[in-house]
């Protein structure tokens, strides 16, 4: 079984289980088809955060949390380059942290130049939900900061080409580590790559994911 923690990409294929993002907005709170899908995470993403709308997002997000097919809150968090103002993203993040907390969902990550504000939040807030940044694609040295801090790393596309995000899969410990598409990518070449880069085969690869997922609560064990 192939597991691709975070995509966008509402197809479905053989052998493949995915966590379908639902970016929180009017249109998603409207039509709930996508509860009808099997595993799914939920969030305002910083990018679309209408601070109109807020109070009323967080409060949906506050009705659905509790269903089955949400498994993690999310993607939220912190970017430097695209978004409201850096104050603005880190309460409705710290809000959905809150949420996840009360519910003991894990926490799907996006965070672009904003490193130190995230790793100093989760110092302050010491949530005891796991935290799993998505779409990893930074430096080696990183990559350990944020193991130490207690995070999760998901790797995706950028495992294919760049060579410090491929050392940082090499060097980061087994059970951080997730695998995703983002739906930019196919979630089976994403695993060959990754196992070649770890020197392991597809099968043990496959199991260390598996008891990734275990370990933060996404399948039983
Ligand atoms: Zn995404």
């Amino acid at each position: 079984m192939f597991l691709d923690f975070h995509t966008h990409d509402a197809r479905k294929e053989a052998g493949v289980q995915n966590i379908y993002n639902v970016i929180l907005n009017a249109e998603a709170m409207a039509d709930e088809t996508w509860k009808n899908r099997e595993a799914v995470s939920v969030g305002i993403h910083p990018w679309y955060i209408d601070a109109a709308r807020t109070e009323e997002t967080l409060h949906y997000l506050e009705q659905v949390v509790g269903l089955e097919v949400v498994k993690c809150i999310g993607e939220a968090g912190l970017d430097k380059l695209r978004g409201p103002d850096l104050r603005v993203q880190e309460e409705v993040f710290i809000r959905q942290i809150r949420i996840a907390e009360a519910e003991g969902k894990p926490v799907v990550i996006h965070c672009v130049r904003a490193y130190p504000e995230l790793m100093a939040l989760k110092k302050a807030l010491n949530p005891a939900v796991p935290m799993v940044i998505h779409g990893f694609s930074r430096k080696p040295e990183l990559a350990a900061e944020l193991v130490s801090g207690g995070f999760y790393l998901s790797f995706g596309k950028a495992i294919r080409d760049k060579p410090y995000v491929q050392q940082a899969l090499q060097e980061i410990p087994a059970k951080r580590l997730f695998l995703e598409t983002d739906g930019e990518a196919e979630i089976k070449e994403i695993y060959s790559r990754a196992a070649e880069l770890r020197g392991i085969t597809l099968a043990e690869l496959q199991e260390i994911i598996r008891q990734n997922y275990s370990t933060i609560g996404l399948i039983n064990k």
